[in-house]
């Protein structure tokens, strides 16, 4: 993952990790060679350029050039920079309320369900968590019918109530069903359309206005670059969403909408999807995934 960006990023603060001389012309240059790799990498333009001003001012501030390893200092500017863009610390979901309702939105394909089944993985066996799964889709049967594989699969109850065409009801019921049998997470996997749409949007406030989740998360395919960002900008504009879910971090993704979307809609990537297995969840790290983007 991010190979691309990585091999970019290295290939521009070489000059500076080097021994080699460095004065302001090189560090102007490879400035603009990291704002290419950034762009190539699909990262917002307005984002790719306050990025690299921020690195060049904080460079001026701490006098790189007269310091005994300019390079690396640089290096250094530039990860927390990149750090600090990808959302600072890394923040975990809230478990709060009993049960803690968790509703996940976002696109058809981008692994909502797949990451439902994840997150209810993970919080049973990492956290001692009692999570239920609760099918929302009342316009696709094949989606209540996968929500029950991955259910099967990971030993976790799945709610669903086929027939009913009235979600709301449907995500109200599977929440007492919970109570009543001693379920402390309630995971909403909610119907996504293959692009943003009034219908969906409406349905998903509705829910959303109804059961009032501790936590509601977006979930994105990375693959899709910029369009993960303005997909993301459109729920949380209906949403307030209170994290990103990054999925399929484990294709030939470039890495941008990691770098985006946090600057554009505010919010933190909180996990990340690296594969179709459900072991494959990962905490998202910023800092970590900055080491990775550098190398
Ligand atoms: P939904 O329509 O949003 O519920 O999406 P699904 O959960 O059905 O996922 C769509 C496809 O993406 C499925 O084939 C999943 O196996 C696959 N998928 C989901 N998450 C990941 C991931 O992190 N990596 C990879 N490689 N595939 C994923």
């Amino acid at each position: 993952m991010f190979d691309n960006l990585s091999d970019k990023l290295d290939k521009a603060l070489h000059v500076l990790k080097g021994h080699g001389k460095i004065n302001e012309v090189n560090v102007a240059e490879t400035m603009k060679e990291v704002r290419r790799a950034l762009l190539d990498a699909d990262v917002n333009f307005k984002i790719a350029k306050d990025f690299t001003k921020r690195v060049r001012e904080k460079a001026i501030g701490q006098n790189v050039l007269t310091t005994l390893q300019p390079g690396q200092l640089m290096v250094k500017i530039v990860k927390d920079e990149l750090t600090e863009l990808m959302g600072g610390e890394a923040e975990g979901i809230n478990l709060g309320g009993s049960p803690s309702v968790i509703l996940m939105s976002g696109l058809q394909g981008s692994g909502k369900t797949t990451f439902s089944g994840k997150l209810a993985n993970f919080l049973k066996n990492k956290k001692g968590k009692k999570p239920l799964l609760v099918a929302c889709d009342v316009y696709r049967p094949a989606a209540i019918d996968q929500l029950h594989v991955v259910g099967d699969q990971i030993q976790v109850p799945v709610y669903s109530d086929r027939g009913n065409n009235d979600p709301v009801a449907i995500a109200k019921a599977g929440i007492a069903q919970a109570k009543a049998e001693g379920n402390n997470v309630v995971i909403i996997d909610t119907a996504g359309r293959l692009a943003v749409d009034e219908q969906m949007m409406d349905e998903i406030a509705n829910i959303h206005k109804a059961i009032k989740p501790e936590e509601t998360l977006f979930v994105v395919d990375s693959m899709t670059g910029q369009d993960a960002v303005n997909t993301a900008k459109a729920f949380n504009d209906i949403l307030n969403f209170d994290g990103v879910i990054l999925t399929k971090l484990d294709g030939d993704t470039r890495g941008g909408a990691a770098i985006s979307i946090k600057s554009v809609v505010n919010k933190p990537i909180k996990f990340i999807g690296t594969g179709e297995k459900m072991e494959a969840i990962d905490v998202f790290h910023p800092a970590r995934m900055a080491d990775r983007i550098l190398g």
